[in-house]
């Protein structure tokens, strides 16, 4: 079996550019570019809660470091360093050592897509736990913060909403699907994308944005609570899949799309005079960014079907701590 040091040595450290001291130091030691603001963000998955035991290591890496970049997107800030902090069970590293050189492998080719370089972390001993920290660089005051939205914004979805809650559900055995529609809902929920290019092009465009990792109506909220606005949302608007279409208009299907969790699609809020230059983008990223409804004044958020009525879900999001 491997030691710490072996571990790290054999499959964590490799050569950075952007680093002055990276692995094998107490400490990292980065120079941020000059007139730069620093975004920093930790992100933890915690076996049983935001994966099964079992499940796949490459995509476990792979996953791992896209939801931190997921909330640099939301910041709008680029990417460039992270630390990872992992707890491994002893059993797994003894009879299994492909698992950690395929956790590793996701992990690295996700950030060397990105340009991120790992610079540090931690291993340690006892149940899986994987920890992020990420660090993400933005030009002075241009973030996209959750509390710049502004009464008269149009609130915007990126992507599909609610193909990894679907899924969730489809290895939960609640439901069906054809072997093309779970290879679709699978990838949504192992291997979510960042939308990095696209939250830093709306800076200096959208007033405020967040990126969805426990449901749309839970993150638009913390956006209203935030910027101490309302929201009014249509149900039909919300942009979803052909698969989820399928099991439309079920409670099922409507809890995935609004609260279903897991999409890392960004919710962003931009001034009317904006959709042009929003939609352009989706043009160049070859990306949907699409419409669902409007800010208003007040508190709340209203969700909206095609006959005008208001629609109530069961649960609003994921929360660790709810009962
Ligand atoms: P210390 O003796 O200060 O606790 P460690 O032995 O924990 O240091 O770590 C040695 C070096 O390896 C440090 O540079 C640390 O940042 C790095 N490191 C430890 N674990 C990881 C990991 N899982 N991924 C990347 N770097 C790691
Ligand atoms: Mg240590």
């Amino acid at each position: 079996m491997s030691s710490e040091f072996e571990i790290i040595q054999r499959y964590f450290k490799r050569p950075t550019n952007d680093t002055i001291l990276g692995i094998g130091d107490d400490a990292a030691i980065i120079a941020p570019t000059a007139k730069m603001e620093l975004a920093i963000s930790t992100d933890t998955l915690v076996s049983g809660q935001h994966f099964f035991e079992d499940v796949d290591p490459y995509k476990l890496g792979y996953k791992a470091i896209s939801v931190n970049l997921s909330d640099m997107a939301a910041m709008g800030a680029r990417p460039r360093w992270v630390t990872l902090s992992l707890t491994l069970p002893k059993k797994l590293i003894e009879y299994n050592e492909v698992w950690l050189s395929e956790f590793a492998r996701g992990f690295h080719e996700l950030a060397q897509m990105h340009h991120v370089a790992l610079i540090g972390g931690d291993t340690t001993s006892g149940p899986l736990n994987i920890g992020v920290q990420i660090i993400g660089e933005i030009e002075s005051g241009q973030s996209l913060r959750r509390d710049g939205a502004k009464s008269g914004d149009d609130i915007w979805v990126s992507g599909y909403l609610g193909d990894a809650a679907l899924a969730l559900k489809f290895e939960l055995q609640k439901i069906k699907l054809t072997d093309k529609e779970a290879e679709l809902c699978m990838s949504a929920l192992h291997m979510p994308i960042a939308r990095i290019e696209l939250g830093q092009l709306l800076t200096g465009l959208a007033h405020s944005a967040i990126d969805i990792s426990d449901g749309l109506m839970a993150d638009l909220g913390h956006i209203l609570v935030s910027s101490r606005s309302a929201a009014i949302i249509q149900l039909e608007a919300v942009p979803c899949s052909e698969v989820l279409k399928r099991f439309l208009p079920s409670s099922l299907a409507v809890q995935c799309l609004l609260a279903g969790g897991d999409d890392y699609e960004l919710c962003f809020t931009a001034p009317k005079k904006n959709r042009n230059s929003i939609e352009s983008i989706a043009q160049k990223l070859k990306i949907p960014l699409t419409m669902i409804g409007e800010i208003t004044q007040g508190e709340g958020l209203l969700v909206m079907d095609a006959e005008g009525r208001e629609i109530t879900v069961e649960k609003r999001g994921y929360d660790h701590f709810a009962s």
